[in-house]
């Protein structure tokens, strides 16, 4: 079963797609993605995605390109043809070819990539167990809520996770948990289950939005409001959200257990309700 890739009208094998040197996305990260994962053979919360990727692409002063309708058609095809039972679609939307000036072209056309690869789920033993979790200072800029392909803080903060054998890096400003390098963090803290606020310092995650709705139904109480690391630190539980990440119990943050060690009641409560949903 073939990788697929989409580029500006044309499928092709992922094995022959090429972009131009001198795409913007290229020279300068001058643009933005989303990624949308499967579950039985269905695209999840593929409109949200793709409404996230509009208001990423709006605020750096390009348009979504096509119509919501199109972009479906365009994810149903390249799923359909890539013949993988459960795929990752890959958005990356760039502001297109044009000789190097930071300036914005007069004249560019937008340079649509989508790519389906076969989904492989996390480890079962990671999510059975736990994940363990370092801290890094937020190093990245002011608008974070803007799913800008610019990742150089994320994946450095990634890399340093894993060569100290963690699995991902919390992002610490001043004081404050905003996210990991690709998700967002949840802690229960007091018997409340609380993530920070949405604003320009994190990325409002799809899951995010969707775990909160799914611990209100289960009856927890929820907070949006700021985490300090020591109220991390000290938390009964902490989990991770995202497209990848589902919910992600976390057991250990910067070499420190969390509660017991070990994957907490709330955590394990919501990847059941979570999977309930997904069918996963
Ligand atoms: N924060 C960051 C920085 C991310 O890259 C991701 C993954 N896209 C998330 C949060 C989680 O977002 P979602 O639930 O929409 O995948």
């Amino acid at each position: 079963m073939p990788n697929m890739a989409y580029i500006n009208g044309r499928f092709m094998l992922l094995s022959q797609a090429k972009v131009s040197v001198e795409d913007r996305g290229f020279q300068f990260g001058d643009g933005v993605y989303e990624l949308i994962r499967t579950y039985n053979g269905r695209l999840f919360q593929a409109e949200a995605h793709l409404e996230r990727l509009l208001r990423s692409a709006m605020a750096i002063g390009l348009d979504g390109v096509y119509s919501q309708s199109r972009w479906m058609a365009i994810l149903r095809e390249i799923y359909k043809g890539s013949g993988f039972r459960e795929a990752k679609l890959y958005i990356q939307l760039t502001r297109g070819v044009a000789p190097r000036e930071h300036a914005f072209p007069l004249k560019s056309r937008p340079t649509v990539v989508v790519t389906a690869r076969q989904l492989i789920p996390l480890p079962f033993a990671l999510r059975r167990r736990g994940a363990t979790v370092i801290t890094v200072p937020d190093i990245r800029w002011g608008r974070c809520d803007i799913k800008s392909i610019n990742l150089l803080p994320n994946i450095m903060a990634r890399q340093k996770a894993k060569v100290q054998g963690a699995y991902e890096a919390i992002f610490i400003r001043d004081g404050l948990v905003t996210e990991g390098s690709s998700s967002n963090v949840f802690a229960v803290i007091k018997g409340w289950v609380v993530t920070p606020l949405k604003g320009p310092m994190i990325l409002p995650g799809i899951t995010r939005e969707w775990v909160l709705q799914l611990a209100k139904e289960a009856g927890l109480r929820t907070a949006e409001k700021e985490i300090a690391l020591q109220k991390l630190l000290a938390a009964e539980e902490v989990f991770l959200t995202g497209t990848t990440a589902e919910v992600l119990p976390v057991v250990k943050v910067d070499g420190r257990p969390i509660g017991n060690g070990k994957p907490g009641e709330a955590t394990r409560l919501l990847y059941r309700r979570f999977q309930a949903h997904t069918g996963g």
